[in-house]
């Protein structure tokens, strides 16, 4: 199984997607999600410039060998562009020896240890009632479990809350295209004042058995995340995502001597180092890595193994900038592991679905991947030729007083 050809293919249906397509002598067509969010053109030229010509001849067999290669003899290692491009093969030849093994991926990796996975969708509203309709209707999608954010009172532009700036709402896609990022305003002090105002009307609304998640962004300090966490003890929340800036490892520590709320991060980390202390000394509930940009399923396998021997599970990233290809990756990887935990998923728009062909399903709440041989994900093409790249930014905060703040 020599890999013959490999091309990477940018498109822009209704968003920014990367994709790597190896093709091998023998005709099998392998595919792996290379896109990071606003920066999509860094992993491209990696891919085009560094990786590609290393990949041609190889045999696509060798998975576990491509990874050490392509990791160690770059010397520079880690960082999302460099991690993302070793995702993008990893998935690729996981893809090919699943497809020429005649198997769906999940077999290859221990096979179904579950019959579905549950997945959280995301609602938010910029007041209550808008909330309270937007969950009504992931409710009634079939979504089990929920993502609250909601507006703050006197701030104008937040992370988390859809559009509905056109009559016909659409969940939140943070990258606007342009040649600026948008700037977004925060005030920490405000939104720790209105949000347990928020999940107590949630649950008096919808019952105390609803599992609500809720992601802070990385905008608190570990006093305020802690402080956060107990007030919302409570609500028996699923998780508080990304309570403090993730870098800081040791700032957890803190924020778990002061709640019993669970906690999940990781959507920005990119190799097991980032998680060392936070899964050894237990400091987090879930692990929030996307297999795009962790290294593709051999290495987040690998955190997730480590992750397993102290109760700690999977809550992998799984937002639209996750192509269909880095969803299904996360779907096999999720249905064959023991400690699954919960699936982020978010609905791709009709021109993504047209460019991507996948055979996933979501029943009453929970993904499965299927069963079609790999990951069950082709590429048009001819599609995909038609949306060109176009330019696109993640927005960034300023505090009140103009000092840029973490978004
Ligand atoms: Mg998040």
């Amino acid at each position: 199984m020599i890999i013959e050809q490999a091309e990477v293919v940018v498109t822009s249906p209704d968003r920014n997607f990367v994709t790597l397509r190896l093709t091998t002598e023998d005709g099998l067509v392998g595919l792996g999600d290379a896109t990071l969010n606003g920066r999509e053109l860094a992993v491209v030229a990696y891919l085009r410039e560094h990786v590609v010509p290393l990949l041609i001849g190889r045999d696509a067999h060798r998975i576990e060998d491509t990874w050490q290669f392509l990791y160690r003899s770059a010397y520079w290692r880690r960082g999302p562009v460099t991690m993302a491009a070793i995702a993008a093969v990893d998935v690729a030849l996981w893809d090919l020896k699943a497809q020429a093994a005649g198997m769906p991926l999940y077999q290859l990796l221990g096979g179904a240890s579950r019959t579905g996975l549950l997945a959280y969708g995301h609602a938010s509203g910029r007041d209550l009632p808008e909330l309270f309709d937007s969950i009504r209707d992931h409710l009634d999608q079939g979504y089990q479990a929920i993502r609250v954010q909601t507006g703050v009172p006197g701030l104008t532009a937040i992370y988390g809350i859809a559009s509905n700036s056109t009559g016909v709402r659409y969940d939140h896609e943070p990258a606007q295209r342009g040649a600026r990022p948008a700037e977004e305003d925060w005030d920490t002090r405000a939104y720790l004042r209105h949000l347990p105002a928020v999940f107590d009307a949630v649950r008096n609304e919808f019952g105390p058995e609803l599992p609500l998640l809720h992601d802070a962004h990385h905008r608190l300090t570990p006093i305020q995340a802690a402080r956060l966490g107990k007030a919302l003890e409570p609500y028996d929340l699923f998780w508080l995502e990304d309570a403090t800036p993730a870098e800081n490892q040791q700032a957890l520590r803190l924020v778990r001597q002061h709640t019993t709320t669970p906690l999940a991060i990781g959507e920005i980390f990119n190799t097991i180092w980032d998680y060392q202390e936070l899964i050894r000394e237990q400091l987090i509930d879930y692990v929030r890595s996307a297999v795009t940009h962790t290294g593709g399923i051999t290495h987040l396998r690998k955190i997730l193994d480590f992750a397993a021997q102290y109760q700690i599970k999977s809550g992998i990233h799984g937002p639209t900038d996750i192509s269909p290809v880095g969803m299904a990756a996360a779907l096999h990887l999720g249905l064959a592991i023991h400690n699954f935990g919960i699936q982020e998923y978010m609905k791709h728009g009709t021109r993504t679905n047209q460019v991507f062909h996948q055979t996933f399903t979501f029943t009453d709440g929970h993904l499965h991947p299927g069963d079609h041989p790999g990951l069950g994900v082709t590429l048009n093409t001819d599609h995909a030729g038609t949306y060109p790249y176009e330019q696109a930014y993640l927005p960034y905060n300023r505090l009140t007083d103009g000092t840029i703040h973490d978004w």
